[in-house]
């Protein structure tokens, strides 16, 4: 991994409000969108990928969610091992990185993105909790080298309550847990409700944990400024801090930022600062 200090921006859950005006999103190096654009036509598609192509950031990263149905292929894997968890795939972007059950390089930051959820309604339903294992444990295993995930749906406890429920995904929640290498950055949406930051215990990071982010930006339309996009500063794994410099030009090239970005010195130190 490259020691290089980047900023993320993170966004999920627009349902079309990418279209209108009202959502800004941060500047930065890098934009993770953890699914439900609300991808229904070709339409949809094609308003998405213009306002990927709009946006400045060198890379765009994007997860599908339960309800971009457009987005959703048949995979044509055959076999008993597929069965489980490859039942529809993602359709490419042209002006995105669409990452469907597998990890990317993107910037010196090996990613892994994920559209499944708990059933509930629409694409890329896990249909039981057994389901869920078998697919979160294939995905993740306890060796995978992570530093990002992305995942449309929370984990079970975190980012996940609606209606006084945690309806999180347990199977997912514990796979994540048993990365012998925890990730530094946790991007979610789909429980629009539960927008914010987390953090994840994790035991090989005691005390701070896992930053997790619900970036759901729906609610803005009923007029939660809490649910804007965020941004998150990663410096190198092993740096321990960011530079006041550093601080200081981040500071002046996020104009834009309908919250304040939280910044990743390293595993002791997850701060809010600017
Ligand atoms: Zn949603």
């Amino acid at each position: 991994m490259q020691n290089n200090k980047l900023i993320f921006a993170c966004c999920s859950d627009t349902h079309g409000l990418h279209t209108s005006a009202g959502l800004e999103i941060p500047v930065g190096d890098v934009l993770l969108f953890a699914g439900d654009a609300g991808l229904d036509s070709k339409q949809d598609i094609q308003a998405f990928e213009t306002w990927l192509s709009l946006l400045p950031h060198a890379h765009k990263v994007v997860v599908m969610g339960n309800m971009d149905s457009a987005a959703a292929v048949p995979a044509n894997a055959p076999g008993p091992s597929s069965k489980l968890h490859t039942q529809q795939k993602c359709i490419p972007l042209k002006y995105g990185q669409s990452v469907c059950d597998e990890i990317v390089e993107v910037a010196g930051y090996r990613i892994f993105g994920s559209p499944w959820t708990p059933a509930f309604y629409g694409q890329w339903q896990l249909q039981s909790e057994e389901a869920a294992r078998v697919h979160w444990e294939r995905l993740l295993p306890p060796d995978a080298q992570v530093d990002i995930i992305m995942t449309h749906g929370p984990p079970h406890g975190y980012g996940d309550r609606t209606k006084g429920r945690h309806v999180g995904d347990k199977a997912l929640l514990k796979a994540v847990q048993s990365l012998k290498r925890p990730p530094l950055l946790w991007v979610c949406g789909h429980i629009h409700e539960s927008v914010g930051s987390y953090r994840v215990p994790h035991p090989a990071a005691p005390g701070e944990g896992i930053l997790l982010i619900n970036a759901a930006a729906n609610n803005i339309r009923l007029g939660d400024s809490s649910a804007a996009p965020r941004a998150v500063e990663i410096t190198g794994r092993e740096k321990a801090e960011v530079s006041s410099d550093a601080a200081a030009a981040a500071n002046g090239r996020i104009q834009t930022y309908a919250r304040k970005p939280w910044r990743i010195n390293k595993r002791t130190s997850i701060t809010k600062k600017f």
